[in-house]
Formats: C-alpha cells, structure tokens, sequence
C-alpha cells in the first residue's frame, strides 16, 4: 500500500507530499520547502524512513510549489516531472519571486522529462496516470493512483473550493471544465490530496463544491 508524507511549507502553507512504497521508494510532489528548516525536516524525514527518492512531479510550477526544486534536486539527483505547458511558467518564477518575499529562491532546474495527458509514471509499485487538467495554470496536471483510489490534485479542488484563476494562464471556464468533466468522473471514494489545506473526496466534492454555484 502506498503511504502518504505531508509536510505544509513556506508561507503560503504548501502541501508537499512524499509518497512511497513498501520497498521505500518514493516520489516527491510539489517540494515547497523553502528556508534551511524547512530542508531538514523533509530531507531527515527521507533519511530516517531510509527512502530512495525516485523523483519529482510537480502538478504545476507556481512558486510555492518549486522552491524547493532545486535544494531536492541538487540533494538526491532525480529527475524532475512537469508538465510541457507550465515550462514557461517556471522560467517566470524567478521574476517575480521577489515581489512575493522570496529573495532567496534558488532557480529551479529544468525539468528533466515534460509531461503530457495520458501518461503513465512508475515509481516501484506506484503507479499514476497524468491527466492535463488546466484552468489554474495552463500545464496543471493532476496524478491519479487508480489502484490505491488516490489522486495527487495540486491546487485544482481544495475542500469545498477550488484554485484561482486570475493569475497568468488562468481561466475560470477551463477550470469549471477540468473539474466537472475529469475529475467529478474519478471514483467517488478517490482521495484527493490537496495543494493547500485538508484532504478530501471526490464523492464529497461532487456534493458540496463551490463550483458548483458557477
Ligand atoms: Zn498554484
């Protein structure tokens, strides 16, 4: 069975999650650590449970989602998973992560392998499926685990909300779209691991979302 990590990082209380297997190999989504603590308690965390880090896969390249791209990267030497259409996005980070109070980002390496919808990624017994699913940011992936009924969902649904759409590549109906028409067709008992904030379902989204007012 696939065990679930969450750390919460940097100020705008990011969700990283590692996730891993039985042999300990494992996958980490999202790295928002940011400041030298915050480092330590994921590397020792990765340490003391003796994990190989297999990977990185982002869901998408906003900044509180990459600052910690390049500490793992330079740490454990794995490769980096993002999607083709957040590139672009990535490369902006930089720009305006001093508007955002991170002077220290450390530019994210590029990513080592671009994803698209309709892959299929393998880390030892994991096994996800990436579906596009845009509207936040234009390359936003989510990872679905259909054996385990997880889906890694970024910052798509949060509990009874769902991200903006108003920073660049955002868009309200592509959003409503993603939503409605993949994801409320996942299982309804699919967990569903969020960018932000506390877990939730899709069976319990499809009831009290938000979105659903639009
Ligand atoms: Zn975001």
């Amino acid at each position: 069975m696939m065990k679930i990590a969450r750390f919460v990082f940097n100020a705008f209380q990011e969700n990283t999650y590692v996730l891993y297997d039985k042999n300990k190999v494992a996958v980490i989504v999202d790295p928002g650590c940011y400041d030298r603590y915050e480092e330590e308690m994921l590397f020792k965390f990765i340490k003391q449970n003796e994990l190989k880090v297999a990977g990185i896969m982002n869901t998408h390249a906003h900044i509180d989602h990459v600052l910690g791209v390049h500490e793992v990267m330079k740490m454990y030497q794995c490769p980096f998973l993002l999607h083709k259409d957040d590139v672009e996005g990535l490369k902006r980070v930089q720009e305006y992560s001093k508007v955002y109070g991170f002077s220290g980002y450390k530019p994210a390496y590029e990513p080592t392998e671009l994803l698209e919808d309709g892959d299929v990624l393998t880390f030892g017994d994991m096994r996800f499926e990436v579906i596009h699913a845009p509207g936040h940011s234009p390359g936003h992936v989510v990872f679905y685990n259909r054996k385990e009924k997880v889906l890694v969902n970024g910052d798509v649904l949060f509990k009874g909300s769902f991200g903006r759409t108003d920073l660049p590549g955002g868009d309200m109906d592509v959003l409503k779209n993603t939503i409605k028409n993949k994801l409320f067709h996942l299982p309804s008992d699919t967990l569903v691991l969020c960018g932000h904030g506390a877990d939730t379902t899709i069976g319990e989204e499809k009831k009290t979302n938000y979105i659903l007012q639009f």
